[in-house]
């Protein structure tokens, strides 16, 4: 089959690769769609080559159909649409039992990260880790929400986003937009914060109300001089340093902020503005599986298609030319398509 594998710093080759074969509790889907994400490109920009998986397959957003079925496997056929949990784990765990899934104590390597992943034609699956996808969605909305809608959509839940909230969406890649998609259809007043000009209107087409440009000027300050309280909710989905510097003069005090970009490994907010506002900062970590029913039929009831923040759709033979645009953070989701 073809595979990709990341070969170096920004580099990507597309390369041939022997199709893999079920274990007893695994099953084989061919591919159909499968996303990159941002986490991808953590690897993808890594210095080091000497650091990166050898033979690994990389993408953990898989989206395809059932063609072969392990020994053990109960529960799925030859010709099941499914999607895949990436993150690989236990089942046993107090977190797993619970509906706690995505913060299992005992996991094992992900897929796309220490497991072979989706950016090939097949992929060698547990059963534990697929999900049906419903007759009703597309190919290209199951590799959406295998990983990012329910990272966006988890938070929002957390924060119990509502018609009161004037939310913060900071960051406007493919997390942020569907963030902002699904935040608007909660009823929110949705900003979102984002230095590219082409991510801030795909914000605004998907239901932002308002778009700040942080190369401008302090965004506490864009903020308040649209709304002179500031917002009562953010989600962080950028990663960077002075986005998290910014939270707490963007929040109105008792503001709340869900952290789900992972760009730099110092968080840095201003003790003060925490402590005298009494923020509330969480992080959060991809999404419960459970919460994926009530994701499907959400995306059904406010006629919302997954498929709207997909800006590129690309044949796995320009797996580099894929990885260079959504390196460049100007594009929404960029999909591989396999014919
Ligand atoms: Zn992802
Ligand atoms: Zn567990």
């Amino acid at each position: 089959m073809r595979a990709l594998r990341i070969v170096g710093e920004r580099q990507v080759i597309v390369r041939e690769k022997p199709d893999p074969r079920p274990g007893p509790n695994e099953v084989v889907i061919r591919m159909q769609a499968s996303a990159i994400c941002g986490s991808d490109l953590h690897a993808y920009r890594h210095p080091r080559p000497a650091d990166l998986e050898g033979d690994l397959v990389p993408g953990h957003e898989p989206s395809g159909i059932i063609v072969e079925i392990g020994r053990d496997v109960r529960g799925w056929s030859p010709g099941d649409r499914v999607l895949v949990y990436f993150r690989r784990t236990c089942g046993e765990c107090w977190y797993c039992r619970s509906g706690h899934r995505n913060v299992c104590v005992n996991r094992r390597a992900s897929y796309g990260v220490g497991a072979d992943g989706s950016d090939a034609e097949y992929m060698a699956v547990e059963a534990a880790s697929l999900m049906r996808l419903p007759d009703d969605f597309s190919f290209l909305d199951g590799a959406v929400m295998a990983c990012q809608a329910g990272t966006a959509y988890y938070p929002l839940s957390r924060l119990g986003v509502s018609g009161r909230d004037i939310l913060v969406v900071s960051g406007l890649g493919p997390v942020g937009l569907l963030a902002t998609m699904f935040g608007q259809a909660m009823g929110a007043r949705i900003v979102g914060i984002d230095p590219s000009p082409g991510r801030r209107v795909l914000a605004q087409r998907l239901g932002a109300h308002e778009t700040l440009d942080p190369t401008v000027g302090p965004v506490g300050e864009q903020l308040r001089a649209l709304y002179p309280d500031g917002a009562d909710k953010l989600i962080e989905t950028s990663g960077s340093n002075a986005a998290h510097a910014a939270i707490g003069d963007l929040l109105k005090p008792l503001g709340q902020a869900a952290i789900v970009g992972l760009g730099s490994a110092d968080f840095r907010i201003p003790l003060m503005q925490l402590v005298h506002r009494q923020l509330v900062l969480f992080g959060t970590s991809i999404y419960p599986d459970t919460q994926v029913p009530e994701i499907w039929e959400f995306l059904r009831r406010h006629r919302l298609s997954l498929a709207d923040v997909v800006t590129h759709v690309l044949p796995l033979d320009e797996g580099p030319e894929a990885f260079r645009i959504a390196d460049s953070a100007t594009a929404g989701k960029v999909c591989f398509r396999f014919d």
